[in-house]
């Protein structure tokens, strides 16, 4: 099935939904832990060790810098989601007979317009 690249990027932003509509479970789960792991990282260099109300102010800035690193792992996470919808758009190279349009033979008709597929043994 076709599925839409810039949808795919756009949900991307939610970690992990777009390799979710993509149906890339382990990827999508592995750029969860990426992104699990860089705020741990990033935490700890930065310092920011929870809200408690006299650190505040300090863990607001700790947090904003914290927000970018992982605001990148985010945005890195998005393109792959694009790049691999691209990638499982690409026509297979073989054309419906009635609409021309790219098919998916493991589906057993046109996703276009719904014309059944007949295999012939050669
Ligand atoms: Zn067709």
């Amino acid at each position: 099935m076709r599925r839409r690249p810039a949808f795919a990027a756009a949900l991307a932003v939610v970690p992990a939904l777009g390799h979710v509509y993509l149906r890339r479970w382990s990827r999508g789960l592995a750029w969860l832990a990426l992104l699990a792991g860089s705020a741990l990282v990033f935490a700890g260099v930065f310092g920011v060790d929870g809200l408690a109300p006299a650190s505040l102010g300090r863990s607001l800035a700790a947090g904003l810098r914290l927000g970018v690193p992982l605001a990148v792992v985010l945005a890195l996470s998005a393109a792959d989601a694009y790049v691999l919808a691209r990638r499982d758009a690409r026509p297979t190279g073989i054309a419906c007979p009635r609409c021309g349009r790219g098919v998916d033979l493991s589906i057993g008709f046109c996703w276009y317009c719904s014309v059944e597929f007949e295999y012939v043994d050669e």
